[in-house]
């Protein structure tokens, strides 16, 4: 196939970016070499986020900025994927004639037979299958590859998926339909990645998952013939030699006794975890279908306080769901103040096409949603100020990410990006212990001890 170039643009979520590391090994592994600026790629990757309609707007400004490129360069091939190829299939050739293959979540793998199947030829590749089997997929390190520059980026951090799609079906999401069904991963295939990367010099890994505490559970994963669980993986993790093991994504429902066990069992697990609650009212939440209550919620959060009492815990609100009265906002606002969550990720909804709640009446009006996304998130950062505030004059371990000229930036076990000013012989990956001096909303300033 000799060295062509390709490049790669990445919308959207954790998931994403390691599918399109997926796919780059892939092309590296079969004489592509990664570009990277778009002028000078023969081949061009969008993988695409559908999740908000900001994210896919995104998608569809930069693909229609390509029309051009493409007509300079007929020979330049444009491939789109993830979540907006996956939904809009056949179609998005109908729509933007420029793109040359359309490829599904659960295709990604298939990248290299797409390319070399009938080159000239416009192709779509969207089969989703509810008994889809992940393919074992082991990065290789030859050297090619491990100079990918997308890799390059922080080769001591990594992502692993476990477990693909969704079997929730929450009334705002679009995920179950995109991604399909929840499938997990086979455990061996798991451990062998992460055996191979820390062989490597990766130091952290987040285990990823639309919802890793149900892994094993649609697809019953069994060792010796016993079930096998997400804590059991997570035990069995970090057996590998790793500095830190994270994860994302939990829903609440499916968060165990034995998966809050963990942050006392294993030393490795950082104390943090990312808890969606979407909204702080019941009757809400029973419109999005989550299936817990604020009750159930508090209760999860209580446990966790006991089983890691410093754990930072973080979550994602959709202010203005249709029907939101001012009082479910009232009490959105109540559970802020109850949790006192570390930070949040904070959203207006927008209706996705082909989710349940896109049919709901009683939308919220612009400037209501507006409003109260304000006030959540003024709210959410003196509470993140004051939380991260209680960790000045404290020292903490934090492994450096990346160096500047003044010194470097890393991350603290609780997820603050911790910014260090001393230019100590480091480099990314290593753990240095700091004693913090300044806190801001969204990251703590340190010196070294
Ligand atoms: S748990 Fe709900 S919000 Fe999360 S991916 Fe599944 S359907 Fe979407």
């Amino acid at each position: 196939m000799g060295s062509r170039i390709f490049y790669i643009k990445t919308f959207g979520c954790q998931m994403n970016e390691r599918d399109s590391e997926i796919m780059a090994q892939s092309l590296a592994a079969h004489g592509y070499r990664e570009g990277q600026e778009i002028s000078e790629a023969d081949l061009i990757i969008i993988n695409t986020c559908s999740i908000r309609a900001k994210a896919e707007q995104k998608v569809m400004s930069l693909l229609g900025m390509l029309r051009k490129e493409k007509k300079d360069r007929p020979a330049l091939k444009i491939c789109v994927a993830g979540c907006v190829a996956q939904q809009e299939g056949e179609q998005l050739l109908r729509r933007m004639p420029h793109v040359d293959f359309v490829i599904g979540t659960q295709n990604i793998y298939n990248i290299i037979e797409l390319l070399e199947e009938q080159p000239g030829n416009k192709k779509v590749l969207t089969a989703m299958s509810d008994a889809y089997d992940i393919p074992r997929f082991i990065p290789e390190f030859q050297p090619e590859n491990h100079l990918l520059p997308s890799l390059l980026a922080r080769p001591f951090k990594k992502f692993v998926t476990i477990m693909q799609g969704c079997n929730n079906f929450c009334s705002y999401c679009i995920v179950p339909y995109t991604r399909g069904r929840e499938i997990s991963r086979n455990k061996d295939d798991i451990i062998d990645e992460v055996n191979v990367l820390v062989e490597h010099g990766v130091r952290e890994i987040t285990l990823l998952g639309q919802n890793v505490n149900s892994y094993g559970l649609a697809n019953t994963v069994t060792r010796n013939g016993s079930p096998y669980s997400f804590p059991l993986l997570l035990k069995d993790v970090a057996q590998s030699g790793l500095k830190r093991l994270r994860f994302t994504t939990s829903h609440p429902k499916d968060l165990s006794d034995d998966l809050i066990q963990c942050f006392q069992e294993i030393e490795i697990l950082c104390n943090q975890i990312h808890l969606p609650v979407q909204a702080g009212s019941d009757s809400v939440l029973k419109k999005m279908n989550r299936k817990y209550t604020v009750t159930d919620y508090l209760h999860k959060v209580d446990a966790l306080r006991s089983s890691c009492p410093d754990i930072a815990i973080t979550t994602d609100i959709i202010v203005g769901f249709p029907g939101e009265t001012d009082r479910d906002f009232e009490q959105t606002m109540r559970l802020l103040e109850e949790v006192r969550f570390n930070g949040s990720f904070s959203f207006k909804y927008s209706d996705r096409s082909g989710t349940k709640s896109s049919g709901f009446g009683e939308k919220v009006t612009e400037k209501i949603k507006a409003e109260r996304l304000s006030r959540f998130q003024a709210r959410q950062d003196e509470i993140s100020l004051e939380k991260n505030s209680a960790f000045t004059d404290t020292s903490m371990t934090v492994m450096v990410e990346s160096i500047n000229t003044k010194g470097f930036q890393g991350r603290s076990v609780f997820n603050h990006v911790v910014h260090v000013e001393s230019l100590l012989p480091s480099a990314p990956g290593d753990l240095i212990d700091v004693t913090i001096f300044h806190a801001g909303q969204h990251s703590l300033q340190g010196r070294i001890i």
